[in-house]
């Protein structure tokens, strides 16, 4: 997340000097804003069940993360509305040219991971990709026929699918740039590079793959809630 933050933090600098950037950061800003507010309130409420019982009484701290992280995902436009905005404007709106040129730079640097190491994670990153498609027409075809209630109804998974696959694409570079470097690197900074190869595989395995079951949520999505009788 800090890595899409400086990422996105220097997009800002080269659209002073060339305009085309601007749609990518007004993609990237709600997935900035909503998902990493959300896990960071996530990754929180995890402290505090690993503290256990400490965790929960107010003297140990871990708590007080929890409250304070809790505010992020309300404030400066809540995480809903960040992701209404996501796809309303920022995508469909935008007739999914930031959302297309953004995927063009994912689907060239999974074409580009070595399969003799990377086979799994580039399997996986493939699938995903290929259900990013079939979601997005998914929505796309609410929009041609009007059914606004169905896009709002999918736009946070849809934010959450995004992110994780972005998320997954800066863990991606990092993983190659760090594989790179192993060879010949003195034995402390070997460890380091390890340890980048090694996040970017248990984040495929442990949060990439939830994107298949999330766009099985989208494209399988058949009532519109709106209308149920509760
Ligand atoms: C500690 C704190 C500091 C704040 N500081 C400032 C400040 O400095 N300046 C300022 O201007 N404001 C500030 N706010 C206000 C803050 O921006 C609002 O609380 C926030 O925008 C949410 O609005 P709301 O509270 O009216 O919630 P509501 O708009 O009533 O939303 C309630 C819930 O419903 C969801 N929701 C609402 N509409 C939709 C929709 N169409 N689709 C799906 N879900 C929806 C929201 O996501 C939210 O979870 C602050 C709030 C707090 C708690």
């Amino acid at each position: 997340m800090r890595t899409l933050c400086l990422y996105t933090a220097n997009l800002f600098n080269k659209a002073h000097k060339d305009a085309k950037y601007e749609g990518i950061i007004g993609l990237l800003t709600p997935i900035c804003k909503a998902y990493c507010s959300e896990q960071g309130f996530n990754v929180s409420v995890e402290a505090l069940q690993a503290h256990g019982g400490y965790g929960y009484c107010t003297e140990y701290g871990v708590e007080q993360f929890v409250r304070d992280t809790k505010i992020a995902t309300i404030y400066e436009g809540t995480n809903a509305i960040q992701a209404i905005d996501f796809v309303m404007r920022k995508i469909l709106k935008d007739g999914g040219k930031a959302l297309g040129a953004l995927t063009q730079e994912i689907v060239t640097a999974v074409g580009a991971l070595d399969e003799s190491k990377f086979k799994k994670e580039k399997d996986l990153f493939t699938k995903v990709l290929m259900s990013a498609q079939t979601t997005m027409q998914q929505l796309s075809g609410y929009a041609k026929n009007n059914q606004y209630n169905l896009i709002l109804q999918n736009c946070t998974d849809f934010l959450q699918f995004a992110s994780q696959m972005v998320l997954g694409w800066k863990l991606l570079e990092s993983a190659v740039l760090a594989d790179q470097k192993i060879p010949g690197a003195s034995a402390e900074d070997k460890k380091y590079y390890e340890s980048k190869v090694t996040d970017f595989r248990i984040y495929c395995n442990q949060f990439l793959i939830h994107n298949l079951s999330i766009a099985k949520t989208i494209t399988d999505f058949t009532d519109d809630m709106t209308t149920l009788e509760i």
